[in-house]
């Protein structure tokens, strides 16, 4: 079944024609690791796991690169306020993104490349930007792209370039750099960032946030990409920054498909500590909401609809996920190889169809309650039912959260993990991670958190 997703570049919905027929290459704008991150950033990455997720499905092999911002303005900051190393600092929100992501079922991407790491890729594609007569160094010493120079900028945002102009002329002058558009490559260093730099043919400072995401992505993914992924926040000036410096360096398109998911309020407004309606995950988490209930209200709505989250809509999902739970438990418990009844299949037809166009997840979700109703209504002790729950679980990920995912874990393998518990009870790590192994070479994927292990069957 064609894949179709709306691209903000085009401002239509397209088929998805893969540059490499059977993969998908795709980044996504990441955290800035300098704080928890909130439930808003939390909604774009349940909507590019759902959207991963979607591609597998349809057997697609993905590539998928999200970048980590350890150095900007924020992180240093937060550094210099805490009085420790810039590592460290970020370290911590590294540890604490990724303890979230695991919490909310996203599943972890191919590669989360650090911008302190991919520092001399940065400066290199700098370095061409300037060969090829679209940088230049301002007086404040710092390294600007010349949008004047681009005749395509603003092509993602749908800018009017004439009025752009107007305007950039009137403010000229209060700017070291040449035009009011035009965008930091590199930042010269000063006092405000204290230890935080790197050396470059421009003198000492560090990189601007968006030549981080052109770097990153042209190493791990390429120089022309299938899908790039963020918030709406992230379209401008982010995004259309990032089209400017790759295509200026290399002559070549980009990125075919851009998606961006819309903003998230909380009780019909805009997110702010002041208004006391400003959460982050582990906020939620504390309220005694679980990640699986928070993830259902983030995937529930369309993704290119304003989410008003809401305690009413997770007490909702409390009640949604009770519902399925009671299902699935039953079939399972009931459940044998009897031959599967027609609804089945056409619940799984109608949750392909709504997945494979632009991520309908209200009428994928329809189809899951049509499942759940039939099941019911029909009693049905069919197997296969409770393979088509697993099927629409795939892309989900949230009927079979954590634990209720090892229901039909075969018993030589229950085995092997009731002796890895035991080993890492009595701390005895190498015999842990040889139980791993036996299991990965059973065909499960054992991870460890908090609860204990979880495994999934490897595809
Ligand atoms: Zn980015």
């Amino acid at each position: 079944m064609q894949l179709k997703f709306y691209n903000s570049l085009t401002r239509r919905v397209e088929p998805l024609e893969p540059l490499v027929p059977g993969t998908v290459r795709m980044y996504t704008c990441g955290p800035t690791v300098y704080n928890f991150a909130h439930i808003g950033n939390f909604r774009a990455y349940a909507f590019e796991d759902l959207l991963r997720r979607t591609l597998e499905y349809a057997g697609l092999e993905v590539t998928h690169v999200m970048n980590l911002t350890d150095v900007d303005d924020k992180t240093i900051r937060g550094s210099r306020a805490a009085g420790v190393p810039l590592r460290d600092y970020t370290a911590t929100y590294k540890k604490a993104f990724f303890e979230d992501v695991d919490a909310l079922g996203i599943e972890r991407a191919t590669v989360y490349p650090a911008a302190t790491d991919h520092v001399a890729e940065m400066i290199a594609l700098i370095g061409k930007l300037f060969e090829k007569g679209y940088a230049y160094q301002a007086p404040d010493k710092s390294v600007y792209f010349s949008v004047a120079k681009d005749p395509d900028y603003g092509k993602l945002a749908h800018l009017d370039r004439s009025g752009m102009r107007a305007s950039v002329r009137i403010s000229n002058d209060e700017y070291a750099k040449d035009d009011v558009g035009d965008f930091a490559l590199w930042k010269a260093w000063d006092e405000a960032d204290g230890d935080v730099k790197w050396d470059s043919p421009w003198g000492p400072g560090r990189p601007g946030w968006h030549i981080e995401c052109s770097a990153m992505s042209a190493k791990y993914l390429g120089e022309t990409f299938d899908i790039h992924t963020g918030g709406i926040d992230n379209l401008f000036p982010h995004h259309e920054n990032e089209i400017a410096q790759a295509e200026a360096a290399t002559g070549k398109e980009f990125v075919k498909t851009w998606m961006h998911c819309a903003h998230l309020r909380v009780n019909g407004e805009k997110m702010s500590k002041s208004l006391g309606n400003f959460f982050t995950l582990r906020d939620l988490l504390d309220k005694g909401w679980t990640g699986r209930e928070i993830r259902y209200v983030l995937v529930n709505a369309h993704y290119r609809q304003g989410l008003n989250f809401a305690f009413s809509a997770l007490e909702d999902a409390r009640k949604s996920l009770e519902r399925i739970d009671r299902c699935v438990d039953a079939l399972a418990a009931r459940a044998k190889d009897e031959p599967a009844p027609a609804f089945a299949q056409e619940a799984l037809d109608a949750f392909t169809a709504a997945v494979n166009d632009d991520l309908n997840t209200p009428k994928a979700f329809a189809a899951l309650f049509e499942l759940v109703r039939q099941t019911n209504a029909s009693g049905t002790c069919s197997k296969a039912v409770l393979d088509v729950f697993r099927k629409m679980d795939t892309v989900l990920g949230v009927i079979f959260f954590g634990k209720a995912a090892q229901a039909e874990v075969p018993a030589e393998v229950q085995a092997l993990l009731d002796a890895r518990a035991a080993a890492r009870a009595a701390k005895n790590w190498a015999e842990s991670d040889r139980l791993r192994d036996e299991i990965a070479a059973a065909g499960w994927a054992v991870k460890d958190s908090k609860d204990g292990q979880t495994v999934t069957k490897k595809t």
